[in-house]
């Protein structure tokens, strides 16, 4: 049976606090979690589901936002119509980035967020992430485009950052001539 997540909102000092490394192994109850955090992210982007259980559509949780400040983040992404592939990622760091930066251009918004917040985030265009899985053993990803601005807005909760920190408060809004827009 399906079981909403309880997420927390931006309010809450979970969300502003650094998070620390985790230690190997994981616990059954932080493996519980995860798999929890990716059926609600998964369900969340199916239309049939999302209006079932009423959640809100997203693409990635990190550990901080269900209340615990150890890093671990989870993203689903629907590289397809319909298909998804779920990155977990432990201990995650970026190890290399592109020059070319980019912004969604609807704005970003996070699960912890349940305002409106508009303005541009930029953020790299691609980005080399190292991390572990849930055994331990050292992964690694390339991300580009709508991922690459996942993981990037994932590994900021680690650091107690939100999206809208880094939207310039004089001037919100990129043109496309400053950044790629996507
Ligand atoms: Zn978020």
């Amino acid at each position: 049976m399906f079981k909403k997540l309880e997420i927390l909102d931006e309010k809450d000092k979970h969300l502003r606090k650094k998070s620390e490394d985790v230690i190997f192994p994981l616990s059954n109850d932080e493996k519980k979690l995860i798999q929890r955090m990716i059926d609600h992210l998964t369900y969340s982007q199916i239309e049939e589901y999302e209006k079932k259980y009423d959640l809100r559509p997203g693409m990635g949780l990190a550990f901080p936002q269900v209340g615990i400040n150890k890093k671990v983040i989870v993203i689903v992404h629907e590289y397809e119509d319909g298909k998804f592939d779920n990155y977990v990622f432990i201990n995650p760091k970026i190890v290399s980035y592109s020059e070319e930066m980019i912004a969604a251009e609807a704005g970003e918004g996070c699960l912890s967020v349940n305002r409106e917040v508009e303005g541009h985030v930029p953020r790299y265009a691609r980005v080399t992430v190292e991390g572990y899985d849930e055994d331990g053993n050292k992964i690694k990803v390339r991300a580009r485009e709508d991922l690459a601005i996942a993981f990037q807005h994932e590994i900021d909760h680690l650091n107690g950052i939100l999206f809208y920190d880094r939207i310039n408060k004089n001037k919100p809004f990129f043109t496309e001539n400053e950044i790629r827009l996507i």
